[in-house]
């Protein structure tokens, strides 16, 4: 049943809402693989796609185009039948706000139960199941309490139970931390930690908390419906490697455990076309904007301000002049040889201007 291959594999994944004569593309072209067993988060400014993102992923909404897999399941073929048991059994879901999950007149108990009662679970089964789970959210002894009288962050636990009842083999949570203060935060990410680990659940979570990137596994940044950037990070047994890591100038932090240090490996993501996202910071510190040259060398690729840019505009905007004016006249061979000789370089254009603009000048002379 289960595949071998990611828990997630998106590919040039496109997502465009239709309203009324409009087209919003809330993705254009996400790539995204996210391995079994993975906790990460996904962060990116409001309107860059994440809620679009997580809700193909959850079964809720199906892509426009491009590839969305999960376990094996193709969310954009998958018949309307499927993707409801797609929903059902195999994702999980925690939403920014906790009622959207739970329902206010029952306990804690029952909501979790609910789930699995829908799903046809046995009375005894559905027991056993509660109980794990609502210890490893920490409120097992809070099991008969109403909603009302849970914190926030307790109430986001329930959720969190809720979304496992079924257990899905993927968890996916839109900000679940967006609502809650410091410290309940830090709560779910705990409670998250701890089902990551002990049943090796993979988690996708989305958050604009900063924080919460430096306990993950990786955080993987979206901008304008596509993948930007990725940071990963990874604990470290031995101090010696740490020491190799911080010479490449990447950040280490110290961790909980006095031999273990964590380092964040951040990361540009190229798509399939080969495209990257250049982080805005450093387009505006090096004045990039428009155009770039780019080198080859032995350690990379050098992404440079284009050197001669306000010779290349004048330059270009000469050409087009030049092209007005070929466009002018008909469409003889002779035109379309001088097009074929622009092929050959700016220089090659600008050459024949100057003839093709005479040329027009002495025609406009005779008639
Ligand atoms: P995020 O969660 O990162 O804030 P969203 O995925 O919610 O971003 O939105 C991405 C873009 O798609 C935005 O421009 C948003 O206005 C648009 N969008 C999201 N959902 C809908 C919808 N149901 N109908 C129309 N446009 C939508
Ligand atoms: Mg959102």
């Amino acid at each position: 049943m289960a595949s071998n291959g990611p828990m997630v594999l998106c590919d040039n994944l496109v997502k465009i809402y239709k309203v009324q004569d409009l087209e919003v593309v809330a993705l254009q072209g996400l790539d995204l693989v996210v391995e079994r067993g993975e906790f990460m988060a996904i962060i990116g400014p409001s309107g860059s796609g994440k809620s679009s993102l997580m809700n193909i992923l959850g079964g809720l909404d199906r892509p426009s185009a491009g590839k969305a897999i999960v376990d094996g399941i193709d969310l954009l073929k998958a018949s309307s039948m499927a993707l409801t048991t797609y929903r059902r059994e195999k994702v999980g879901f925690v939403w920014q706000q906790p009622s959207r999950n739970l329902i206010p007149y029952l306990s804690v108990v029952e909501n979790v139960e609910l789930p699995m009662i829908i799903a046809g679970a046995g009375s005894k089964a559905r027991k056993a199941w509660s109980q794990e789970l609502l210890e490893a959210v920490g409120l097992w002894e809070r099991r008969h309490h109403s909603l009302h009288q849970l914190s926030g962050g307790e109430q986001q636990r329930t959720a969190i139970a809720v979304g496992l009842a079924n257990k899905p083999v993927l968890l996916l949570a839109d900000e679940p931390t967006g609502e809650v203060d410091t410290v309940t935060a830090q709560s779910i990410l705990d409670t998250f930690r701890r089902l990551n680990q002990q049943y090796n659940l993979t988690i996708v979570t989305v958050t604009h908390d900063l924080r919460v990137s430096n306990q993950v596994d990786r955080v993987v940044a979206i901008r304008d419906g596509r993948t930007s950037t990725e940071r990963v990070r990874r604990v470290h047994e031995a101090v010696q490697v740490a020491e190799e890591d911080s010479a490449e100038g990447v950040g280490v932090e110290p961790s909980a455990a006095p031999e273990q240090i964590v380092t964040y490996h951040e990361y540009v993501v190229v798509d399939a076309a080969g495209r990257l996202q250049i982080p805005r910071d450093m387009l505006e510190k090096m004045g990039i904007a428009g155009r770039v040259e780019i080198e080859v060398d032995d350690d990379g690729i050098r992404i440079k301000p284009a050197q001669a840019l306000a010779t290349t505009t004048a330059q270009a905007a000469r050409a087009s002049e030049a092209v007005d004016e070929w466009g002018a006249q008909p469409r003889t061979k002779d035109w379309r040889l001088r097009v074929s000789d622009a092929g050959k370089g700016l220089r090659g254009i600008l050459g024949k201007s100057k003839n093709a603009s005479s040329a027009s000048k002495q025609d406009g002379q005779q008639s």
